[in-house]
């Protein structure tokens, strides 16, 4: 059951979301949004002190499943992003400004940024993101690389020591595509923006990940949790629907590995989950959609119940899903999700399992996109009860048994990708037994990976827990 936010949780919301000049419909699920947040000029001084965040408990066995350890906590060493952006439509671009601290658990002779709006699919739709340029801590820029056209490298004059923090600042601009079908994109004053700013590409313990960019409607990100604190300008009119908390003219997400915003025209409406930890929810629906967001928010707010049942509390306090026009299916972010329209149904519950699979525990997407796909899929499956449908797909000859395969290997193989690791990898999970002691298993995953950037290792030492034949079961699929 969904619980609506409190009277004076809406207000608060209304209060903050609402800026001099703004006007508001009377309709409390309709809110338009005048913002008129400035871009500072100059690295931002903004605090960026971590909030706690609720971290669940121990869990005691239950029946045949074995005790849970209390969730894992954050690294708190974890990076900061300071960052202001504003959306020009005249400009058709955003300019960006971004400070970034840094403290890595390894040594290391440079700094890598991934520019992701400069991969294949979004280049392609006319996106381009400029970096630089940077500043470590003084007012003259340091020299970069540029290897392709998704990295940007900063080679450091003195190497970084492990847990030695360094902080940079880099400019950005990024052009804006047409109606692309992709995390990027505007069509009219709608705007998606996903993977849009230079982010740094550090995996805790192994190093920088230069994974290559796909062409694939998927990506190939690696980024460690970090403390986001953003500003976003808009012109007059749009509203924002974005990746944490908004408090006062700036947004807050803490321990995510990304933030992504959707700018537009929105019928909103808003909703606490019945959880352990409660998470407010507000679905918007940009103008001229005729989806009605109160249907997606009935079935957002289920889809959170369930998966907090099977996989444990999430510690994260919002959930955004924006509906804009051009896409097909949904795409993940922590805390905000884009999908387009006719998506209430398991592309949905999909995009929320994401919010384990991906957002909490995270994975290499360029290295086993199987981790959050097949596991997203399996969580979709259940929920809507399509698990034996699943199971008896085909899987294509390109993919059988190779779901463990990287994107180099599904960026020739576009045609099987979705079944082969999306389908496929809940069929792995199926292989196991029985469907619960499967969510058992991935409760202890949940709690025990929270916050870090898992392989299929890891994954197979939580079922290990609960099906000590785990290993052949995921090699006869090659996950392994
Ligand atoms: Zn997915």
């Amino acid at each position: 059951m969904r619980r609506h936010l409190p009277p004076l949780l809406v207000a608060l919301a209304l209060a903050a979301a609402c800026s001099p000049g703004t006007q508001r419909s009377a309709t409390p699920t309709t809110e338009v949004t005048s913002e008129t947040t400035t871009t500072t000029a100059g690295p931002t001084t903004t605090s960026t002190a971590p909030s706690p965040l609720p971290l669940a408990g121990p869990q005691a066995a239950t029946g045949p499943c074995p005790a849970v350890p209390a969730q894992a906590a954050p690294d708190p060493d974890r990076p900061t992003y300071t960052m202001s952006l504003r959306l020009d439509l005249d400009d058709n671009a955003v300019e960006g400004r971004l400070t970034v601290r840094f403290r890595p658990d390894l040594s290391t002779d440079r700094l890598v940024f991934r520019l992701w709006p400069n991969g294949p699919r979004p280049a392609a739709a006319g996106a381009r993101l400029e970096a630089g340029p940077v500043f470590l801590g003084a007012p003259v820029p340091v020299p970069t690389e540029a290897p392709d056209p998704t990295t940007l490298v900063v080679p450091l004059e003195v190497p970084l020591a492990a847990g030695e923090e360094i902080e940079a600042t880099v400019p950005w601009r990024l052009t804006l595509p047409g109606a692309s079908n992709d995390r990027l994109a505007r069509q009219g004053d709608a705007v998606r923006l996903g993977s849009f700013f230079p982010v740094l590409a550090w995996e805790p313990g192994v190093g920088w990940a230069t994974d290559a960019a796909t062409s694939a409607f998927a990506e190939s990100t690696t980024t460690p949790v970090a403390d986001f604190s953003y500003s976003v300008a808009v012109p007059d009119g749009l509203s924002v629907l974005a990746s944490g908390v908004r408090d006062g003219a700036r947004w807050r997400a803490d321990a995510v590995r990304d933030v992504a915003i959707s700018v537009g025209r929105f019928r909103s409406a808003e909703a606490l989950t019945d959880t352990p930890q409660p998470v407010e929810v507000t679905v918007g629906v940009h103008e001229g959609l005729d989806d009605d967001p109160e249907v997606y928010l009935d079935r957002v707010v289920r889809a959170f119940e369930d998966f907090s049942r099977r996989f444990g509390p999430l510690p994260y306090p919002a959930y955004s899903l924006a509906v804009t026009p051009g896409l097909s299916g949904g795409i993940e972010y922590p805390g905000h999700v884009m999908q387009g329209p006719g998506t209430t149904g398991r592309t949905l519950s999909h995009e929320v399992a994401h919010m384990w699979f991906y957002a909490l525990v995270g994975n290499n997407q360029g290295a086993d996109p199987w981790l959050d796909e097949g596991l997203a899929t399996w969580a979709e499956a259940r929920f809507e009860g399509t698990l034996d449908d699943v199971v008896a797909r085909s899987i294509p000859a390109a993919g059988r048994e190779r779901v463990g395969e990287p994107m180099t290997y599904w960026e020739s193989h576009q045609g099987a990708y979705f079944r082969s690791v999306y389908v496929q990898g809940a069929q792995a999970l199926a292989a196991l037994g029985d469907p619960d002691a499967v969510d058992c298993a991935l409760r202890h995953y949940a709690a025990t990976h929270a916050f870090t950037i898992a392989r299929p290792a890891d994954l197979l030492d939580a079922l290990r827990r609960v099906f000590p034949d785990a290993e052949a079961t995921l090699a006869g699929f090659g996950a392994l």
